[in-house]
């Protein structure tokens, strides 16, 4: 491991002052950050540990949503009552990654900015353009079962790892953070980036800005949803594939539709155009094929990951199945029923 320097800033403005000096990288929950300076992926020359910053609260909005103080920890964050009860479907993705260890530990800011699983990425001695800008891609002609099929580029096709990303983005979460520019609201859709030709970028946050929280829209999905999340063993893998749906039935008609793919893009992945078309319709089978079948339209695969297109397509129309019967998948009992 390489020599860096430590701070653990009592207030919000040093963390950012902290956060601006070249190299410097904030610290959460750590199951990440710490991984990765492990392995000489992460080389940082300095760390800035947010945990003194007051962020570690749920508070109720105004407007009837929740704000989630970005260092509450995943594990708060799930069993918080008012959470189980609004938002069942950020609970359900919530529960369905890590294990209980992990979610007590990884915090809801260091969940957003988890970094990819590719497997070049991890191993220093390959090339790799998100470690090493302009050294190339590995995946792209080598194993490449747990890529992207959608929105990769030339320079990378890895996918972003986070469950709980893909149910904010499902519910039209919005990041709020602070830098040195001062404080702004990101929406979650525009919070994580594709990875173009600047692929170690993978959020649109600026060098030094900080996760402060997450604000929950007051929207009510509190009975048609569904976190579909499937992989390749039933407990503690990341997804190959998942989907995230929020659905609003008024008079045996789909009101108000999201439906957000994960392990399939370097973002959790939304097709707004997919899913006004099931606006104002029944919830039939053949209109939730339809769906699948246009948010996949555009998917392309290289090799070992070609699979994953079939399986997005059938895991879209289970998913809208469940969401549309109120039968949500059990993150308890794992198997897709
Ligand atoms: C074995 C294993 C299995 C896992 N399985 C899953 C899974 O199935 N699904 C899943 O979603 N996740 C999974 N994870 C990942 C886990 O959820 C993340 O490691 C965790 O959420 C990161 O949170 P943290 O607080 O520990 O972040 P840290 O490790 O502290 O930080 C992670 C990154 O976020 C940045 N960061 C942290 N907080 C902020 C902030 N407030 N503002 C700006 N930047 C910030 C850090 O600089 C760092 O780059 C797994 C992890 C492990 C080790
Ligand atoms: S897919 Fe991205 S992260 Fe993986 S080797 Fe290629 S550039 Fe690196």
């Amino acid at each position: 491991m390489n020599r860096f320097a430590y701070a653990r800033p009592d207030d919000l403005a040093s963390a950012v002052r902290d956060g601006m000096t070249p190299g410097a990288k904030f610290l959460a929950g750590g199951t990440n950050l710490v991984d990765l300076m492990k392995e000489n992926v992460e080389r940082p020359a300095s760390v800035v540990d947010l945990r003194r910053l007051p962020f570690d609260r749920i508070e109720d909005l105004e407007n009837g949503g929740l704000r989630l103080g970005a260092l509450v920890t995943n594990s708060e964050t799930a069993f918080d009552q008012r959470v189980a009860d609004r938002y069942p479907l950020l609970v359900s993705a919530i529960l369905a990654g890590a294990s209980p260890q992990l979610r007590n530990a990884a915090t809801n800011g260091g969940n957003l900015n988890q970094r990819t699983r590719c497997y070049y990425f991890y191993d220093t001695t390959t090339r790799c353009n998100k470690r090493k800008a302009g050294s190339g891609c590995s995946a792209l002609t080598g194993v490449n079962r747990i890529h992207a099929v959608l929105g990769a580029s030339s320079a990378c096709i890895a996918t972003h790892p986070s469950d709980m990303a893909v149910a904010l983005a499902a519910l039209n979460a919005q990041v709020r953070v602070t830098g040195p520019g001062g404080d702004r609201v990101i929406e979650m859709r525009d919070y994580h980036r594709l990875p173009g030709d600047a692929p170690d970028r993978d959020t649109t946050l600026a060098h030094g800005e900080i996760v402060t929280a997450i604000d929950l829209p007051a929207d009510d999905f509190g009975r048609n949803h569904t976190y579909l999340k499937l992989r390749d063993r039933l407990s503690y893998a990341f997804a190959l594939v998942s989907v995230a749906v929020a659905m609003k039935l008024v008079d045996g008609q789909v009101a108000d539709v999201r439906i957000a793919l994960g392990g399939v893009a370097h973002k959790p992945w939304r097709d707004f155009e997919a899913e006004r078309d099931l606006v104002g319709q029944p919830p039939t089978p053949d209109r939730f094929d339809r769906v699948a079948k246009r948010m996949t339209a555009s998917a392309i695969g290289h090799g070992d990951n070609d699979f994953k297109i079939e399986l997005a397509r059938k895991a879209i129309v289970r998913a809208l199945r469940q969401a549309a019967s109120a039968t949500p998948q059990s993150q308890v009992d794992k198997r897709v029923a």
